[in-house]
């Protein structure tokens, strides 16, 4: 990898950051997807007819980076259904009851060591809430074996629109205070570096009065361009180190943690309550009135767009995430997942696409990669019909470092899509690797 980043300036239009969180109308139903996270789907632990409260477990984490799930309203399980937006799975259907009774066995974690601490953090169902959805609980237990001594806690929130992360550096500073000290009591980093861009100074102001006096944490104000919040970028412009292809962040002494999925471990240390809601921005051209909603788990995009006063235009697009990186829904009825930080409805004519043309080989799309690939040569391979001298060309460029930024799409004057591509590339390359592998067996 280079070691200067590339990236990109891109217009904001974070509307919503100004907008406190606030707590939607309580959903008539939820429906929970048990493949939340990036392991193996989470196992129902209740049947139809059950009564559940909030916060009490519906289904346990199974296999490697699995994480468990819990209701997110009181009520009656209506169903354990198919769910087919995005990765097929199981969900389960929660008919609410309208009181959010809570669970009475939960009670306050008592860590006293570093197992049982990992032990909570895995109960508490906590994922990465930034979009990786990787289990908290299982990036710690990994880090855990080198020893890490800066912990970089992701608060560049760098698409547009979202504004959800940075709600929660506003209103949840105490959490983020508790988090960083059960950090500091059971996993024994030295330093924790809070990145921030500098577009959101209230947060840094925020943040630095509140750990004026502790030497240990650092919060530092960050170039406002995209993708920042990136890991291979955020460890560069905060630390200076560089992470090589197939290298473990941990063996650089590093983790980056997400600052609202660190505020929920906290959350849990403090209250017992596991991951059952969430800050989710609501905003794009064809919603009313965006807001920051304060979401159950599992309530549908159509119910957080009630709660915006509904949409002013037909939606062209439907995203969860910003347009960069965020991923595409087909659906009003799809379910806000653990790790939805944003729904962006856009109108048809922001959705939008003009047409491709050939490429003029500019060069942009290479220039412009954060992580110095060539997207060209993925979108030349993936025209061979060939697919082991496909495979050789993607492995030799490297096409498993792709983060789908989207930078290369955004510069292109021949509007090509390579984002697309490289999401297809990479599928592929997956596929043919594990069967090759298999075939090795
Ligand atoms: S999508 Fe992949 S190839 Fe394109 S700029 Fe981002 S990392 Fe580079
Ligand atoms: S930016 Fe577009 S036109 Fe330029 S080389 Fe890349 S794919 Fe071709």
């Amino acid at each position: 990898m280079r070691k200067s980043i590339s990236s990109l300036k891109l217009p904001h239009y974070k509307s919503t950051a100004a907008c406190a969180a606030v707590r939607m109308p309580i959903p008539k139903e939820v429906l929970l997807p048990l493949n939340m996270h990036s392991g193996q789907a989470a196992e129902p632990v209740v049947q139809p007819g059950d009564h559940v409260y909030v916060g009490q477990l519906i289904a346990r984490e199974e296999g490697r980076n699995s994480a468990p799930v819990h209701a997110s309203v009181s009520g009656t399980v209506k169903a354990i259904e198919p769910y087919a937006v995005g990765r097929k799975t199981t969900a389960i259907r929660i008919e609410s009851d309208g009181k959010m009774e809570k669970y009475p066995e939960l009670s306050i974690p008592q860590p006293t060591n570093l197992d049982e601490f990992l032990q909570c953090v895995r109960q508490s169902g906590v994922v990465g809430l930034g979009g990786a959805a990787f289990p908290v609980w299982a990036k710690l237990a990994a880090a855990q074996k080198s020893h890490i001594s800066t912990v970089l806690i992701n608060g560049a929130e760098c698409e547009p629109f979202i504004t959800s992360d940075h709600r929660t550096m506003l209103e949840c500073g105490d959490l983020i205070e508790k988090g960083i000290e059960l950090l500091k009591q059971f996993m024994g980093s030295e330093e924790y570096i809070l990145g921030i861009e500098k577009n959101k100074p209230d947060a840094i102001e925020q943040l630095t009065e509140r750990f004026k006096d502790d030497p240990a944490v650092k919060v530092m104000p960050l170039s406002s361009v995209y993708p920042q919040g990136a890991k291979q970028v955020l460890l560069y412009n905060a630390t200076g180190k560089v992470v090589g292809p197939g290298q473990r962040l941990a063996s650089l002494g590093v983790i980056i943690i997400n600052v609202t999925s660190l505020v929920k471990v906290a959350e849990y240390f403090a209250t017992g309550m596991p991951l059952v809601e969430r800050i989710v921005t609501v905003d794009g051209s064809a919603v009313k009135e965006p807001k920051n909603l304060i979401v159950p788990i599992g309530a549908s995009v159509r119910d957080l767009v009630e709660a915006c006063g509904g949409l002013k235009e037909e939606p062209g697009k439907i995203l969860f995430g910003g347009p960069m990186m965020g991923k595409t829904v087909d659906t009003l009825d799809a379910s806000i997942l653990k790790a939805t930080n944003a729904v962006v409805i856009m109108n048809r004519r922001d959705a939008e696409r003009t047409a491709p043309s050939a490429c003029i080989h500019c060069g942009r799309c290479v220039a412009v990669c954060p992580l110095g690939l060539n997207p060209t040569a993925f979108a030349r391979a993936m025209e061979l019909e060939d697919e082991d001298k496909r495979a050789a060309i993607l492995q030799k460029e490297q096409v498993s470092l792709c983060m789908e930024c989207g930078c290369c799409s955004y510069v292109c004057p021949a509007h090509r899509p390579l984002a697309e591509n490289n999401s297809a590339a990479r599928r592929f390359i997956r596929s043919w690797e594990s069967a090759k592998k298999e075939g090795g067996k």
